[in-house]
């Protein structure tokens, strides 16, 4: 590690602590991410969830933008559109599959850390959760080639987690807890939009804030194997002057367009308004795709 990126580590560590400035500071951590993972072997056997990640002692790992004891590997073998952005995870190629494990804590400040951890913050929704954040043992096994499902397989139907966001995180689809809505739920969201269930399993229905904010940035992967992305569809250039808010997305939040990570056009998933959820989640009730499978 040189100098500069030391000198650029110590400012992010400086800003640490103020909400706002993270965020900007992100990139600069994606980035170290990218050089520390992008030509790892993560595959086979040796690669695990790593160890459990406890909330009195969980801090941010500089160099990896993620938890401390959060395993972050993306094998080679993995397309570019994974390897280069997905972190606090492990990924690789297991025959049509792409496997992900993930201890599944988040990389931000969180309520629901508990008031004793050092990632502790409090948040500024007022409704009720009594749950904690706790470390998960999460295995997707996710088709590499999707293909066009049915669109009528159901996005709740007892899954663990739906999809795995770019940092490692459970997606959820627009339910919430009955006989509560989504809305209703999103009053306990933390100040970045996730919140864990009854067994501390940490999740984002909605707008996961480290990771998009009213853009195109990439979220994550559902468990169809198609990507989702912020509100934004990005023109399929890197020049964020161009990114649009598409207008032709199905009922179920996609559409088929090219993007800066498919040359060809491609079916995808955007953060949109639901009208079950009567806010932006950033999946509806049904996948697209065959869905793959997923344990903890
Ligand atoms: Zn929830
Ligand atoms: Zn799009």
């Amino acid at each position: 590690m040189n100098r500069t990126i030391i000198i650029m580590l110590l400012v992010g560590l400086a800003f640490g602590t103020c909400k706002k400035k993270e965020k900007e500071d992100n990139s600069s951590l994606l980035a170290l991410a990218y050089v520390a993972n992008s030509s790892g072997t993560c595959n086979g056997s040796a690669a695990t969830t790593g160890v459990t990640v406890s909330n009195s002692t969980a801090t941010l790992d500089a160099s990896t933008g993620c938890v401390t004891g959060v395993t972050t590997c993306m094998d080679a073998a993995l397309p570019s559109w994974i390897k280069d952005n997905f972190k606090c995870a492990t990924g690789y190629v297991s025959g049509s599959n792409y496997v992900f494990k993930s201890q599944n804590v988040p990389n931000t400040k969180s309520s629901y850390y508990g008031t004793s951890s050092p990632l502790y913050e409090a948040r500024t929704t007022t409704g009720p959760n009594p749950n904690t954040t706790s470390s998960q043992k999460l295995v997707y096994t996710i088709p590499s080639a999707p293909s066009k499902g049915t669109g009528t397989v159901s996005t709740q139907g007892g899954l663990v987690s739906i999809g795995i966001t770019v940092n490692g995180l459970a997606i959820f689809n627009n339910a919430a807890a009955p006989p509560d809505t989504l809305a209703v739920e999103a009053l306990t969201f933390d100040n970045y939009g996730g919140h864990p269930q009854n067994t501390g399993l940490y999740h984002h229905h909605a707008g996961a804030s480290k990771i998009t904010n009213n853009d195109a940035n990439l979220v994550g992967i559902i468990l169809d194997g198609y990507a989702i992305y912020g509100k934004k569809c990005d023109n399929a250039t890197t020049t964020t002057t161009d990114d649009f808010t598409p207008s032709d997305l199905d009922s179920l939040h996609g559409h088929t367009t090219k993007t800066t990570h498919f040359t060809t056009a491609t079916y995808h998933y955007h953060l949109t308004y639901d009208s079950t959820a009567t806010i932006d989640t950033l999946m509806g009730s049904f996948f697209y795709g065959n869905k793959g499978s997923v344990s903890n």
